[in-house]
């Protein structure tokens, strides 16, 4: 026994086809007889998450998780050992205590198949991307309102959208060293938290990069640590259409930045998440609205 779990089911469970496990959550390709290489299921890349089939084991250069099939789960789904377990043995076995459902990869429900074959081969920016639900009503609103106290009523027209904003209720957050390399764990770190959403394209074709960023909220709705970018290429978020920006466009650094402007009526605006893409902004840019602005 281990943890309350009968050593059968774990050694049922470490039986299980690590690739076939892997690709549910991240799509891979085969470099060699036993490696596969392909983007992390939780910090994206393109090629840092890597499985070995012979020694049935994975590991990201990114996140620097590491470890066996259960590990695996765990990484791709923030559960803890027993659920992993569970997964893996088709739910035979059962935790004692309650847990709250959480959502798996494809980011639907705690079904433990695999996610469907559309979600199936996407990166994870694009699958939590897939399924983000317009922010008005949900804790993203609240923090926007209460924290940033950004008149939502405002900017209630892009808070319905999904097209350049969204809320996502359960995505991995991972800081096992936080803030820098070598620090401890961040307290919230394994946990799934509900995270503002902004869906970022490309400055000329507007065509969505397959980057994102992610606003973590902590479960008392305060902000956690900076927003994060998960996926490549990184883009802006459009948050005005393109035929209401060729007289001119607002630009900011940040998305809360961003939508702080557009409440007080600064539109059309987009938000570009950092200065290096700010300066090479390909727009005639009516102005710009660094962070350092955010608190006038
Ligand atoms: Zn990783």
């Amino acid at each position: 026994m281990s943890g309350g779990l009968p050593t059968e089911a774990i050694e049922r469970a470490r039986a299980t086809n690590i690739l076939e496990v892997a690709r549910r959550g991240t799509s891979l390709k085969q470099d060699s007889q036993r490696w596969w290489s392909g983007p992390c299921p939780n910090c994206g890349g393109t090629d840092r998450f890597i499985v070995n089939t012979i020694k049935r084991r994975f590991s990201c250069r990114g996140c620097e998780a590491r470890g066996d099939v259960i590990a695996l789960v765990r990484h791709i789904e923030g559960c803890s050992f027993p659920e992993a377990v569970e997964r893996l043995t088709g739910g035979r076995w059962r935790p004692s205590r309650g847990r709250e459902p959480f959502i798996c990869g494809n980011g639907s429900d705690a079904a433990p198949e695999a996610p469907d074959d559309a979600n199936r081969n996407l990166g994870p920016a694009r699958r939590i991307a897939s399924s983000i639900i317009p922010p008005i009503g949900t804790p993203g609103a609240a923090y926007l309102r209460d924290v940033r106290k950004i008149d939502v009523a405002a900017i209630e027209d892009i808070l319905w959208r999904t097209d350049a904003i969204g809320w996502h209720p359960s995505v991995y957050f991972n800081a096992q060293e936080y803030p820098r390399r070598g620090d401890p764990p961040h307290p919230l770190h394994g946990q799934r938290l509900g995270c503002i959403i902004g869906i970022m394209s490309d400055a000329t074709t507007a065509e969505p990069t397959g980057a994102i960023s992610r606003t973590y909220l902590a479960p008392d709705g305060t902000k956690v640590g900076k927003a994060k970018t998960l996926g490549a290429p990184r883009g802006i978020i459009r948050l005005s259409p393109d035929d209401t920006v060729e007289g001119g466009l607002f630009i900011a650094e940040g998305l809360e930045t961003a939508l702080s402007g557009m409440a007080i009526g600064l539109r059309p605006m987009w938000a570009c998440g950092d200065c290096g893409l700010m300066a090479s902004f390909p727009y005639l840019v009516r102005r710009r609205i660094a962070d350092r602005h955010r608190r006038q």
